[in-house]
C-alpha cells in the first residue's frame, strides 16, 4: 500500500502516485506552494545565516542535528540532510556562487524536491519529524 509523502490526511482519497495533482486539496496545497515557493526564493542572505545557526535545513526546512554551514556561510559540513537529501558543501555549491547566490541554488533544490513529491532521503534514517508543511513554515517564518 502505498501511502504517500503526506501525513495525517482525513479522507484518504489521494492518489498515491500523483501526491499533488488533483482535488481540492491539492489546489491548496498547490497554491501554497506557489506563494511559499515565491517567498523562499527571495531569501535573504541573513535569513539563510539564520537557518545555518538554528540547524534547519535551506532547502526542505527539516531540523536538522548539525549545523549545515558555519553562521558566515564559509565553512561546509559537508553533511546530508537526511529528509531531502542535499550536502552542505557539495549539493548546494557552484564555483563564484556567494551566501547570496546560494539562496537560488537552494530554491532550485527545493523546486526538485518538491517535483519529486517531498520524498524522505534517508535509507537508514527514520522518518521522524518529517512534515513539509512545518518544514517550510519553518523556513518561511525565518526568511
Ligand atoms: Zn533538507
Amino acid at each position: 500500500m502505498e501511502t504517500g509523502p503526506e501525513h495525517g490526511e482525513p479522507c484518504g482519497s489521494a492518489n498515491g502516485s500523483q501526491p499533488f495533482s488533483s482535488g481540492d486539496q491539492s489546489n491548496v496545497i498547490g497554491g501554497w506552494l506557489r506563494s511559499l515557493t515565491f517567498v523562499l526564493g527571495h531569501m535573504t542572505p541573513q535569513a539563510l545565516a539564520k537557518l545555518y545557526e538554528t540547524s534547519v535545513c535551506p532547502v526542505c526546512g527539516f531540523q536538522l542535528d548539525f549545523e549545515p554551514w558555519s553562521h558566515d556561510g564559509d565553512c561546509p559540513s559537508f553533511e546530508i540532510c537526511p529528509c531531502c537529501g542535499v550536502q552542505f558543501g557539495y549539493t548546494d555549491c557552484a564555483p563564484d556562487v556567494g551566501v547570496a547566490g546560494r539562496v537560488e541554488i537552494y530554491s532550485r533544490l527545493r523546486q526538485a524536491w518538491i517535483d519529486s513529491g517531498m520524498m524522505w532521503w534517508s535509507r537508514r534514517g527514520e522518518l521522524v519529524g518529517r512534515n513539509p508543511t512545518v518544514q517550510f513554515e519553518r523556513i518561511q517564518n525565518v526568511a
